[in-house]
């Protein structure tokens, strides 16, 4: 199948490539060495122009592998062949497809016992686009989704398959890959034995109560998010998310002030709870509840557009004063903001490497021209604070000034060009922000 002019998820950007969508791995061999630019394509959830390409686009969703339960797709995507994960009983090594989404592998595992740490707030997304944008959830000790992968499997511009595992260093560099390295075909992850986790949700709490207590807020829980429209002086929501003996724990009685709500509350104050993970204290299996989202329903509010900045902890006080002083600028543009706690990883291009971060997160209206106008003033609020946008999402900064944020660049420039000499996938987003 070749269409051009496909959409990303949310309908805010039109891609320019050409798709093409290989049933087998020879297929999509023969469709990077017939091209000169190409881009694989994962659940196309991104907001910005990471994902296009000059020429080419890789559409791997007939390589994906589809859990019975979720036989019917969510996002329009042709159905895939089921390609089985691996699971390794003795290391819980699990080597999964690329394009396969985090809720399929979730229910794979799930049937065996096994699980991820952690997932971001929703789990229709693919593994390598996660991963190469690196995706995470929240929680002061939960790294990006990027930290559990321990091994690569790489379609290169010439058609060979190359595979870093965690005995290869440059696998830093290959966890969070913008895309740059090649056509990730497979990806080992290292998954946990099952845990159960139970989310109970607070609010509204006032703005300065959040601040002054936000180590003891965020640290409430296994994951801890809270959400504000910045139009008011509050948080209108704190997920609290409890696993391992914190479920022995009892739940306290507020949070910064604010009471455990009694109804469900979906992340957006006034939509309908119905697409939200369940709350008030109901343990169950952690991939159905550390995503704030159902992986049977439409995620968050579709028409949107995100952006999100990742800023070093040590700045979390500057941060947040920052934060609600966007309230003026981002006034009819913001459907919620979030701010959650991610710990540090070593992949390179990581914005959390080497060190632990708070995640601003904003889902806007998806008015492009005036969501466009607003983004200078969310890098010069968070700039200062070396903040350093989300790859997947919209952001307008210097480019000197995103390069100057990652101290192994260089590093990961040379080993694109090690393995892609050519370019073949690099694209406008890489020359601007990476190469
Ligand atoms: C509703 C919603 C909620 C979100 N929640 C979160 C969240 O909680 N936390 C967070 O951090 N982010 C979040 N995001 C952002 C999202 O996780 C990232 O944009 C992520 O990259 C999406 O993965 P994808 O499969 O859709 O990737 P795509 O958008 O399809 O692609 C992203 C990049 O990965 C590359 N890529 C994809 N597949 C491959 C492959 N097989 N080989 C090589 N490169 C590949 C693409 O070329 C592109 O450069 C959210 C987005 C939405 C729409």
């Amino acid at each position: 199948m070749n269409n051009v002019g496909i959409s990303n998820w949310s309908g805010s950007r039109t891609l320019a490539g050409t798709v093409v969508t290989p049933t087998t791995l020879d297929e999509a061999a023969d469709a990077v060495a017939r091209s000169s630019h190409v881009r694989a394509l994962g659940s196309r959830h991104s907001f910005n122009d990471i994902a296009d390409s000059e020429e080419t686009l890789l559409n791997l969703a007939h390589l994906a592998y589809r859990h019975p339960r979720l036989s019917t797709p969510t996002d329009g995507d042709a159905p895939p062949s089921s390609v089985e994960p691996e699971l390794d009983e003795s290391t819980g090594r699990v080597r999964v497809t690329g394009s396969t989404r985090y809720a399929d592998l979730a229910l794979f595992l799930h049937d065996r016992g096994r699980t991820l740490p952690n997932f971001a707030s929703l789990p229709h997304i693919s593994v390598a686009g996660s991963v190469a944008t690196g995706t995470h959830g929240s929680g002061i000790g939960n790294a990006s989704l990027a930290s559990s992968v321990v091994g690569i499997e790489l379609l290169t511009a010439d058609g060979s398959v190359r595979t870093l595992t965690d005995a290869d260093a440059e696998l830093d560099g290959a966890r969070v890959a913008l895309g740059a390295l090649g056509v990730v075909t497979a990806v080992t992850l290292q998954s946990v034995p099952a845990f159960d986790v139970a989310q109970t949700v607070y609010g509204p709490a006032g703005f300065d109560d959040v601040v002054a207590a936000f180590e003891e807020v965020s640290g409430l829980g296994y994951s801890v998010s809270c959400f504000t429209t910045l139009r008011e002086n509050t948080f209108a929501s704190i997920w609290v998310k409890r696993a391992g003996g914190e479920l022995e724990d009892a739940w306290p009685a507020q949070v910064a002030g604010s009471r455990a709500m009694s109804e469900p509350f979906h992340p957006i104050p006034g939509v309908d709870p119905a697409n939200a993970t369940q709350q008030l204290g109901a343990a169950g299996p952690s991939w159905d509840r550390l995503p704030h989202f159902r992986a049977d329903h439409m995620p968050s509010a579709g028409e949107e557009i995100q952006c999100e900045y990742l800023v070093p902890r040590q700045h979390a006080v500057r941060a947040l004063e920052a934060f609600r002083e966007l309230s003026g600028p981002l006034a009819g543009l913001v459907q919620v903001a979030e701010v959650r706690s991610i710990a540090a990883d070593t992949a390179w291009m990581s914005p959390m490497y080497q060190q632990d971060c708070l995640a601003f997160h904003f889902t806007l209206v998806r008015d492009n021209e005036r969501v466009a106008a607003a983004l200078p003033h969310l890098d010069a609020a968070f700039g200062p604070v070396e903040g350093r946008p989300h790859w997947g999402k919209v952001f307008d900064a210097d480019p000197q000034r995103v390069r100057g944020l990652y101290p192994r660049r260089s590093d990961f420039v040379d080993l694109a060009r090690d393995l892609d000499p050519q370019g073949t996938f690099t694209n406008a987003f890489l020359r601007r922000w990476v190469f």
